[in-house]
């Protein structure tokens, strides 16, 4: 079966050895956020069939047309993928935009992001060198860098093109064969990755799609004795049992998880680029992103001026369809995800937060069948209510005011969860002793969400184990090996 000739109404087949196969497990529908209605039908793999997508990939790996492949070719192999998805952006951004919601400004700056990926892994791969290292004889040693053989990339739905090209360009950069587990939620673009890589003359079984649900092709994948590495990135939760499971088979795990980012605003910040910062860091995406400023804390100097000036502008942004002119927030991704964010506000009512903007769903009838969320903002929160340690992942700030450098530090770090944060300060010395101070992977100053894919990126705490981007980004993929030449 061919990616083409799929019938509307078939669920969509999985990618396995380079062939389009009808997979046997449950089908399940995608279904568009912003209407509700069904987009298509998605095949679930059996445990089977990811078995056989373990096998082929070991097949494919270690044929030679893979294994010595020299370094330049294989980055000529990415950078035709790269081709492949800016020929195919539209269709991309599309499948993501309805499958997501994302705005559609957003979906094609995603899609831009993800083929700029596969281009830098492509000059990482063919510049990249291994190492001679000091002898203490007579011999000449070196450092080699070898790659896994087969890893799963297992992705989520919020930001899928960009996170399965951060793992799928490094790894292949690195020589490996991969599975890719796309979220349940988003699996079109990968399949989507799938055909464009196959055209662009990557091997067969060197990248199969599989998709399904994470209880079972997740699970089986990560279980599977033939899958050498995995590289996740979700909740916290399923990272913890990914955790697990590698620990039976002793294998390494790269987790990307979820965050409760502190976003901080000193008196002396400039106050109207702090305020654009903070409504992009909380209320882009819906909120939905891993590294949305959810905790607001702001010096009580200036606390109320500028709270009331963030409320106003929050409540001036354009909540739509995500294909309407100027919208600048879309649905949430999923009808269950809308009620968890319901639930989670609920709570903080009861907890004695007051609501400051939103905490409800928009009446515009256009929007009735969709599952939209106001931006919403919270105040009046205990530095312990459920809201301000959560993570909820949806379009709601919470407010907390603080005294001094101190106290800022020590509500900051509160935080089982250590992504990423922002700091507003027209001080340069003490932005660079908070930044130093603060427990984040990313730390962002007068400035929020810039992302450099030359850049290291991952969690402190329970945000994760690892780093994804820049040159750590290929030797994630790869183990090393000392080689001893007797002279
Ligand atoms: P999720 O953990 O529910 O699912 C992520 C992926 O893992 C999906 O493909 C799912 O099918 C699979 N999965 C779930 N349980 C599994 C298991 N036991 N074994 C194997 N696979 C399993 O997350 P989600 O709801 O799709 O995404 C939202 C979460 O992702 C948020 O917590 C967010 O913070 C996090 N996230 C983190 C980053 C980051 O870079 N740190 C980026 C984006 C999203």
């Amino acid at each position: 079966m061919s990616a083409a000739s799929e019938s509307p109404s078939a669920p969509k087949p999985v990618l396995i050895a380079g062939e389009w196969i009808a997979a046997s497990g449950q089908a399940f529908e995608s279904v568009n956020p912003a209407t509700g209605r069904p987009n298509f039908l998605i095949a679930a793999a059996s445990e089977a069939e990811v078995d056989q997508a373990v096998d082929s990939a070991w097949r494919a790996v270690r044929q030679a047309a893979w294994r010595d492949m020299l370094p330049h070719k294989r980055a000529a192999v990415l950078r035709a993928i790269a081709d492949g998805m800016d020929r195919n952006a539209d269709t991309l951004a599309r499948l993501q935009m309805i499958e997501n919601g994302k705005v559609w400004a957003e979906c094609q700056a995603q899609v831009a992001s993800a083929s700029a990926t596969f281009r830098y892994y492509a000059g990482v791969c063919e510049t990249i060198t291994a190492e001679v290292t000091p002898p203490r004889g007579n011999y000449l040693s070196m450092t080699q860098y070898e790659p896994y053989g087969v890893v799963a990339a297992i992705t989520p739905w919020n930001s899928p093109m960009t996170m399965e090209a951060q793992k799928v360009a490094p790894a292949l950069a690195a020589g490996n064969a991969v599975i890719l587990k796309p979220s349940e939620v988003t699996s079109s673009p990968a399949l989507e990755l799938g055909r464009i890589a196959l055209q662009a003359g990557l091997p067969p079984g060197i990248l199969n799609v599989v998709t399904g649900l994470g209880a079972t092709v997740g699970k089986r994948l990560v279980e599977h004795p033939g899958v050498r590495m995995v590289s996740f990135t979700g909740g916290t939760g399923s990272g913890r049992a990914i955790a697990r499971a590698a620990a039976d088979k002793l294998m390494p795990v790269a987790l990307e998880l979820g965050g409760k980012s502190p976003h901080i605003v000193f008196a002396d910040a400039d106050q109207d680029a702090a305020v654009d910062g903070v409504i992009g860091g909380i209320f882009e995406g819906s909120g939905q992103s891993c590294v949305a400023g959810s905790r607001l804390y702001v010096q009580r100097a200036i606390a109320t001026a500028f709270i009331e000036r963030l409320v106003a502008r929050a409540g001036q942004l354009k909540v739509d369809l995500p294909d309407a002119r100027g919208a600048q927030m879309g649905p949430i991704a999923s009808f269950a995800h809308r009620e968890k964010i319901e639930g989670m506000v609920g709570t903080a009512l009861q907890e004695g937060a007051q609501v400051l903007l939103g905490g409800r769903r928009p009446d515009t009838e256009a929007l009735a069948a969709g599952a939209f969320y106001l931006p919403t903002i919270l105040g009046g929160l205990r530095r312990d209510a459920h809201v301000v340690r959560e993570e909820i992942f949806g379009p709601v700030l919470c407010v907390l005011p603080f005294d001094d450098e101190d106290d800022l530090v020590d509500q900051a770090n509160d935080s089982a969860y250590g992504l990423a944060a922002g700091i507003w300060t027209a001080d340069y010395r003490r932005a660079w002793r908070v930044a130093r101070r603060l427990e984040a992977g990313s730390v962002w100053i007068n400035t929020y969400k810039q992302l450099s894919i030359a850049t290291p990126f991952g969690g402190f705490k329970e945000s994760g184990i690892g780093r994804e981007k820049g040159l750590t980004g290929i030797r994630l993929y790869q183990q090393s090996k000392g080689i001893y030449w007797g002279l």
